[in-house]
């Protein structure tokens, strides 16, 4: 098998939708490694709000102004994607003691898949520490103002597809 590239990381995720807490992980691997792939995935245990095409464009949206990173969708297992790139490390972020629970489970499953393949974490910063995409998708429902959480693309994503579903819904 070819050697991975540990310069090459892969931040994978559902992106459900992008954050600003996810784009501060984006932009500090971005500083950290040669080049960064923002691995778009689904998960069997989420019903997402945005199909993966949607989750992909809005990632590349917010993504521009950062020459080495670049988005791809993904099926199935993060390690395989991972390697089909020819990339050395999974890049996660890590918010609360409770993500380290799930995290470290899922990074010693992953290495136990893939040896070659290092989960590296970053702490998320304070101020994005109790964001997530469903904490956020959870808020625009009930019509609260997400400007300070989210880019302004998947600020008007979302809105409009909140408005959307409460359409189909009446
Ligand atoms: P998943 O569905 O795999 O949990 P998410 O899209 O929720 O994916 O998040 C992708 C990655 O970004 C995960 O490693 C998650 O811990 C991390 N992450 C999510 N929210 C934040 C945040 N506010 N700050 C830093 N990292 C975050």
């Amino acid at each position: 098998m070819p050697p991975l590239d540990n310069r090459l990381a892969v931040y994978t995720g559902t992106f459900d939708p992008i954050h600003l807490g996810h784009l501060d992980i984006i932009r500090r691997g971005s500083r950290t490694f040669d080049r960064l792939v923002v691995g778009v995935g689904t998960n069997p245990d989420k019903a997402p709000f945005f199909s993966p095409d949607e989750r992909v464009a809005l990632a590349e949206a917010v993504v521009r102004d950062f020459p080495n990173v670049s988005v791809r969708g993904f099926d199935g297992l993060a390690v395989r994607f991972v390697r089909e790139l020819g990339a050395g490390v999974m890049l996660r972020g890590l918010r609360t003691t409770s993500d380290m629970e799930t995290e470290f489970a899922m990074s010693l499953m992953n290495l136990a898949l893939d040896p070659d393949i290092e989960t590296v974490f970053m702490m998320a910063r304070e101020e994005y520490s109790h964001v997530s995409s469903s904490l956020l998708r959870q808020v625009a429902t009930f019509g609260g103002d997400l400007g300070q959480f989210l880019p302004p693309p998947a600020r008007k994503a979302l809105l409009e597809r909140v408005r959307q579903r409460q359409g189909e819904r009446a």
